[in-house]
């Protein structure tokens, strides 16, 4: 944060939020005004060089972004960025009238066409337009009008002469997705648990807002209550945000938001490109638009007057962003709705812990359209051969291919962290401390809990059976896509995960390819259990049940039974009867046959009190600081010091470690971990704490971050 004086004929015009040039040695960079205060020390301090010609930041954002600085340990000028209209990555240009305008976004605005093939790429005609249908076909359809050429073999005259002979459909599309933009649709009659959450949330609208859960099984009709809330907000005058976690793995809700709302639904997220964003933002900020939909940073959409933020899924880990600022979406969304007095609904099938102990509870207890909720079919892994697909999945999913239907196989995440297991009785080593399963490292082959450092040596036998059957164990998603191309060679393979799903449009050419008729399966990580509705799911299974509980985190648990819920959940939702399979090593692990059974409730009382019986979130909270750099013996040097410096600082704060993490990119990582009754107890301690050992760490070539209330430990 710097100071400048603000010269008398702009006096007028760098009120709070106004968007400043300011002299930086020779450059002029792009400010905020955060506040003016009487100059103090007079004279002394350089003069903005002008306002720049852009709306101001809305109050409400601007302090927003101030409690994230503090809150988060974080930069203010990363908080700030995250209010700013986007536009030119902060760029200034001075305009010939001496007027300074931010830099237009890289491209200019771009009109987006959709195009879909009407014919065969085969009976496209000349040679030239059968290879711009095959680019279209392996593009899933879409291209950018106004760059032909840019996506190869698709020169937009062609193109056109496609359209006109009646090869190839265009349509104009608004934002990154075609929103459907026919008649409206009306809504259904709500059922009487419906029209109770409506009833809650109109009334906390009204009432000046404030949180609910909105804990609804999958396909129970959360969104139709969103819906009725928001038209109700709108009634009232007031906007509405829509946070999903990912919105390409929910192509059907942005239809379906226009459909029943009109054009007024903006798409805010990450795939824009930087002119749909910008034009987005200006539709937001001028009221063109009352309703946002879009990811994590949707949540600092202009929209004024708002009424009411849905947080759907809000147990999604990716509402947390993993780099600076390390702010939590839903928590930021309780802030601005209760500065705003919007309500503020968080819905979910698995709701996390923190939000079942705290909110007050709205529930959709079953389906809408009455269907039941298939139940899991637990599948003992020991009783199995080696393989990662068991025989009843594999059987399953063989008969299910040749009625030419869809399933959804969901395995463990890639570049797993391993456990020791016990092939015989299922045994895992945890730590006796934390109550996490150890990690097995190599090179010596030790155990160490990545909560607290502690390590082990690897039992010989069991523990537990006295077997000599302790095994390494983690189930990659490239093993068992090889075992399901040898067990069901009639399925069309769909491999969904961070590297296929990974730029513009992927997930959903993805989606897109796995819909196309004919049986096909679905693989991946979590990603593939958050589709919001694919159609014709008869099978749906998790190869590796209790994977999650390998994470060494004290969320493992609440994950597993996430996954195990919401995978069940996609199966058989348009009344088709359906199979749910859970392979399990441990098939007595608590969360497999609650899971199995959808006992949210059950899961999450005791998970409550293991919570607080390991004095972990939502009973503390706690503060993670990773320290890392290229010289071993310089980050465990400095890791300690800190972690010493902070233990004398603040005798209310538990500190834990330094441990030692994974090395990454060849850098050496320690964490410390903090916990307290509240993040503020701790966060001062650590401000001062990092900036008396600034000048300490750059000489020593070590950073240290600070995640405050971080999603693993
Ligand atoms: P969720 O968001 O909880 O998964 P949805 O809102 O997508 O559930 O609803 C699931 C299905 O049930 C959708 O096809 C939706 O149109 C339908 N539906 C929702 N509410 C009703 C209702 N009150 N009457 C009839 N159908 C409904
Ligand atoms: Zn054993
Ligand atoms: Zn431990």
């Amino acid at each position: 944060m710097l100071d400048y004086a603000v010269p008398e004929e702009l006096s007028g015009a760098a009120v709070a939020g106004a968007l400043v040039a300011c002299p930086l040695g020779p450059r002029r960079i792009l400010g905020v005004v955060v506040g003016r205060d009487a100059p103090t020390h007079e004279g002394r301090l350089q003069p903005i060089a002008g306002v720049v010609e852009a709306p101001p930041v809305a109050p409400d954002l601007l302090e927003l972004a101030a409690w994230m600085a503090r809150y988060y340990v974080a930069p203010a000028a990363t908080c700030l960025r995250l209010v700013l209209p986007p536009g030119g990555g902060g760029a200034l240009r001075r305009a010939p009238d001496g007027s300074w305008r931010l830099a237009p976004p890289p491209s200019g605005p771009r009109e987006v066409l959709t195009a879909r093939l009407l014919a065969e790429p085969g009976d496209a005609g000349s040679a030239r337009r059968r290879k711009v249908a095959e680019a279209l076909h392996a593009a899933a359809g879409t291209l950018a009008a106004a760059a032909p050429g840019r996506r190869p073999g698709t020169p937009m005259p062609t193109v056109r002469a496609m359209a006109r002979a009646g090869v190839l459909a265009l349509e104009a599309a608004r934002g990154a997705e075609a929103g459907a933009a026919g008649p409206r649709s009306r809504p259904p009659t709500l059922t009487p648990d419906q029209a109770r959450a409506v009833a809650a949330l109109v009334a906390a609208i009204d009432d000046g807002g404030g949180p609910h859960l909105l804990h609804g099984v999958t396909g129970s009709g959360k969104t139709e209550v969103y819906l009725h809330a928001i038209e109700a907000a709108r009634a009232r005058g007031r906007g509405a945000i829509v946070l999903v976690p990912e919105i390409a793995l929910t192509p059907q809700l942005l239809g379906r938001l226009r459909a029943r709302l009109g054009p007024g639904v903006a798409v805010w997220h990450s795939a824009l490109t930087p002119a749909q964003r910008a034009a987005e933002h200006r539709r937001v900020r001028e009221g063109e638009a009352d309703v946002v939909l879009g990811a994590r940073s949707a949540v600092f959409a202009p929209v004024p007057r708002l009424g009411l933020i849905v947080v759907d899924e809000e147990h999604d880990g990716s509402y947390k962003q993993d780099s600076s600022p390390r702010y939590d979406a839903r928590q930021v969304a309780a802030l601005r709705g209760s500065r705003a007095g919007a309500a503020v609904v968080y819905g979910s099938a698995t709701p996390r812990p923190e939000t079942w102990r705290a909110l007050p509870r709205l529930s959709l207890p079953a389906r809408a359209d009455g269907s039941p909720l298939p139940t899991a079919e637990i599948v003992d892994m020991r009783r199995q051969g080696a393989g990662p697909v068991s025989r009843p999945l594999a059987s399953a999913l063989h008969d299910a291919m040749l009625r030419g239907e869809k399933a959804i196989v969901l395995a463990t995440r890639r570049g797993f962290a391993l456990m020791a297991l016990c092939r015989e009785c299922g045994w895992i080593a945890r730590c006796p401390d934390c109550d996490v399963a150890l990690v097995h490292h190599d090179r010596p082959a030790r155990l160490v809990c990545h909560h607290c450092g502690r390590e082990e040596h690897v039992p010989g036998v069991c523990p537990s059976c006295h077997a000599a059957a302790i095994v390494r164990q983690g189930t990659g998603a490239q093993g068992v896509e090889r075992a399901l191309a040898r067990l069901v060679p009639m399925a069309r393979l769909v491999r969904m995960d961070a590297s296929s799903a990974s730029g513009r449009g992927a997930v959903a050419r993805l989606l897109e390819e796995f819909a196309r008729p004919g049986p096909a399966i679905l693989l991946g990580t979590q990603m593939v259990a958050k589709g919001h509705d694919l159609p014709d799911v008869t099978v749906a299974a998790v190869v590796d049940a209790d994977a999650p509980l390998q994470f060494a985190g004290f969320r493992s648990e609440e994950r597993a039974f996430a996954l195990i819920v919401q995978i069940a959940g996609r199966a058989g939702r348009r009344g088709e009867p359906a199979r749910v399979f859970v392979q399990a090593p441990e098939p007595a692990a608590r969360v497999v046959p609650l899971g199995a059974r959808h006992a949210v409730e059950e899961f999450l009382d005791g998970e409550l009190a293991r919570r607080r019986a390991h004095d972990l979130p939502p009973y503390s909270h706690l503060v993670r600081i990773v320290v890392e750099g290229e010289a071993a013996d310089a980050v465990a040097r400095c890791a300690s010091g800190i972690a010493d410096e902070l233990r004398g600082a603040a005798p209310a704060v538990r500190v834990r470690g330094p441990a030692p993490l994974h090395r990454l990119r060849g850098r050496t990582r320690a964490a410390i971990l903090l916990a307290a009754e509240r993040a503020t107890l701790v966060t001062p301690h650590i401000r001062s704490t990092l900036a008396a050992w600034e000048g300490e760490l750059r000489r020593a070539g070590v950073r240290a971050g600070v995640d405050v209330d971080p999603q693993e430990t």
